[in-house]
């Protein structure tokens, strides 16, 4: 069954066009994910149609109130019986990672809440208890295009959605690497052989598939050494690998 993503947002307008694009469109046009887009402005009873307010203790901004938001999330829940994975974009959440994109890309339902303003009242929060997951230590103005990596990565790893060819399971960040390391890939080299004086290595035309492989792992080991040298102390311990296929309410390894 296809994996429906609810995405809970102010500008449901800022997601549709990239979500038809490329591997998340070809990922739901050809059924592996379905995506629902809800503007919370929906929710709202006012005449205004009002979603945030000014904070209490007189700082500068503007806040997500608790019931547009909260009352969104019932509604959108109930449109399916499949269990949620309730999660909220925000910059204090756990740092998104390979391992949580392989783990969400288990799960039979996903909804993402995009904040905007200054973010979302504590008190929702509280009460929906979502996962909080950060794209990185810096700060957008709204969780929206936090929602779309998110989307783009979890739905690359969709059975299918990738073809045998550029399957996801040879990227930087995979385990891929000896002993299941999550490692950097190596470098992609096309024709022509020779460009500007620069020759793609001889190994990649020699035919020999147990060599290339060899190589392709000593630049994955090279290039991580080199550029991303926490990756190996992080993965000093060989990890436990989530099987894509598996589905689970729970994450079965927690980074
Ligand atoms: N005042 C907050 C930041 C609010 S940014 C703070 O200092 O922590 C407004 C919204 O943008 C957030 O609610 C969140 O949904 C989104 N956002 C901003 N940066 C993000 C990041 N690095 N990762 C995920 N979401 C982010």
């Amino acid at each position: 069954m296809a994996l429906r993503i609810d995405i809970l947002t102010l500008f449901p307008e800022a997601l549709g066009p990239t979500l038809d694009t490329s591997i998340p469109g070809r990922a739901s046009d050809g059924g592996a994910v379905s995506y629902h887009l809800h503007n919370i402005r929906d929710w709202t009873r006012d005449k205004h149609r009002t979603v945030d307010d000014r904070p209490f203790g007189g700082e500068p901004g503007m806040v997500m109130m608790c019931q547009p938001l909260h009352d969104a999330v019932m509604a959108v829940e109930g449109l399916d019986d499949r269990p949620t994975c309730r999660i909220l974009m925000s910059p204090q959440g756990e740092r998104l990672s390979q391992r949580r994109v392989e783990d969400l890309a288990t799960r039979p339902r996903l909804l993402l809440i995009a904040g905007h303003y200054e973010g979302v009242d504590e008190r929702v929060i509280e009460e929906l208890q979502p996962m909080e997951l950060s794209i990185g230590d810096y700060v957008l103005s709204g969780g929206e295009i936090p929602a779309l990596v998110l989307v783009d990565a979890v739905v690359r790893l969709l059975p299918g959605v990738l073809g045998h060819k550029d399957s996801a399971g040879a990227d930087s960040f995979a385990a891929a690497g000896p002993e299941g390391r999550r490692l950097l890939e190596g470098p992609h080299y096309t024709r022509p052989r020779q460009w500007h004086g620069r020759t793609v290595p001889d190994v990649l035309v020699s035919g020999d598939h147990e060599a290339v492989r060899q190589w392709r792992m000593r630049m994955m080991l090279d290039r991580t050494r080199q550029r991303r040298p926490d990756l190996l102390e992080a993965d000093a311990q060989p990890l436990p690998r989530t099987p894509l296929t598996a589905t689970t309410d729970e994450p079965t390894d927690e980074p």
